[in-house]
């Protein structure tokens, strides 16, 4: 096998053809600006309503309830920022989890230095909320619930209906990142009781810098960005027309077979899980068994440092991903591994492998057959592992 096996979906999907063939016409022959009354321009208008309208359809949503912004990040720092401006004279307090992504939390922490109050509920050993701390949480000034749908590194996936009926009960507004769960989850909208919804292409074989933001009719919100008029004036700056040609071709493909597409995955993930565990000792699977994203595996490994095994997969030509960022030139163990209870050197040991559908069996049996012989060989540098199994 030669071929690079690509499992870090999580991190970003490639492109897929039929999503770039969608988009290249748009950077060079039909390149007017949505604004422009001309045909050139009116063209282009007409491209980025038809993608809105697919966004629309994937999520059950109104046309007029979707806009477009240049990342997940931006529509996370909207939507929290956005509702806490325009809320102020209504409380300064916002919900939220302590397993964010960073484009969460740390807005979170920024509005915390603002004067606003925030609540980081905790999540169980398989990283669920807990409804009755997040209702005994609720204050007269809570303004805000921004809670994600699923996990990014474990891949559990939360009770958002039942987060947005206890918003939706105190008439707090609920905002939901959506970004891993799109294109994984089916999602409608009014079905689930959410205002706030963000959403990235790339994470669904779009392109990179393109996202959404869902904001359903009648939740005001300060705007991020100031300028023009475009996005009905909630959102300024000249349409990006291919990359929301590109994202509204990819939803549709990436919801549209949606239940056959999930069986398959589910099934590729439990087949890695299950071959992982029967392998190889001392291994804990991280997140919920069953409530977890149909591509995500995550496991911890003791005795062994996660960015080793990942360099010796590298040279494999196997991709994957840690459980510890790199911040500030030092290795931190993960945020979302920490809430579930690791201690920081089994985060570190963690190993998360995202797939898609491209993955196939047959990759997931040569992971697995480089993964034993790795974590074996690591193993056998631990001082501390030689010393459990002598005593075995
Ligand atoms: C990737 C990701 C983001 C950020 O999206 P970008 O488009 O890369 O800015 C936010 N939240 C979650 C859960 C993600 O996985």
């Amino acid at each position: 096998m030669s071929k690079y096996i690509y499992m870090d979906n999580a991190a970003t999907t490639p492109v897929k053809e039929e999503v770039l063939e969608a988009m290249l016409p748009y950077f060079t022959e039909k390149y007017g600006n949505p604004s422009s009354v001309y045909s050139l321009g009116s063209e282009s208008k007409v491209a980025v309503e038809k993608a809105r309208e697919q966004v629309a359809k994937a999520l059950g949503a109104d046309k007029k309830e979707i806009f477009f912004t240049a990342s997940g990040s931006e529509s996370d720092n909207w939507a929290i920022k956005g509702i806490a401006y325009n809320r102020r004279n209504k409380g300064n307090h916002i919900i939220t989890s302590k397993i964010e992504h960073h484009a969460v939390l740390n807005t979170c922490k920024y509005l915390e230095k603002q004067g606003f109050e925030v609540t980081y509920l905790n999540v169980d050993s398989d990283g669920v909320v807990d409804l009755e701390e997040l209702k005994n949480s609720i204050k007269d000034t809570t303004i805000l619930i921004t809670i994600m749908f699923a996990n990014n590194e474990i891949g559990t996936i939360q009770p958002i209906k039942e987060i947005g009926q206890i918003a939706k009960e105190n008439d707090i507004v609920f905002h939901t990142d959506a970004v891993q769960a799109v294109g994984s989850v089916e999602i409608d909208v009014k079905d689930l009781n959410v205002d706030l919804l963000s959403l990235s292409a790339h994470k669904f074989h779009g392109p990179k810098g393109i996202g959404v933001l869902y904001v359903r009719q009648g939740v005001r919100l300060d705007n991020l960005i100031h300028g023009g008029g475009q996005e009905r004036s909630k959102r300024a700056g000249t349409e990006n027309v291919a990359s929301i040609v590109g994202l509204g071709k990819a939803i549709e493909l990436a919801t549209g077979n949606l239940e056959e597409k999930n069986k398959k995955l589910s099934a590729l993930r439990d087949s890695l899980i299950e071959k992982i565990e029967s392998k190889i000792d001392y291994v804990k699977l991280n997140g919920h068994r069953t409530k977890r994203l149909p591509g995500n595996v995550n496991v911890s490994f003791q005795f062994i440092e996660g960015e080793s095994l990942l360099l010796m997969l590298d040279m494999n030509k196997i991709a994957g991903s840690s459980g510890s960022a790199c911040t500030s030139g030092a290795l931190d163990p993960s945020h979302v591994l920490l809430a579930i209870g690791l201690d920081h050197e089994t985060a570190h040991g963690s190993l998360r492998l995202s797939l898609s559908e491209f993955n196939t069996e047959e990759e997931i049996d040569f992971v697995v057959e480089k993964l034993v012989g790795i974590v074996d060989r690591l193993r056998q540098m631990s001082p501390l592992y030689e010393k459990i199994k002598g005593e075995k």
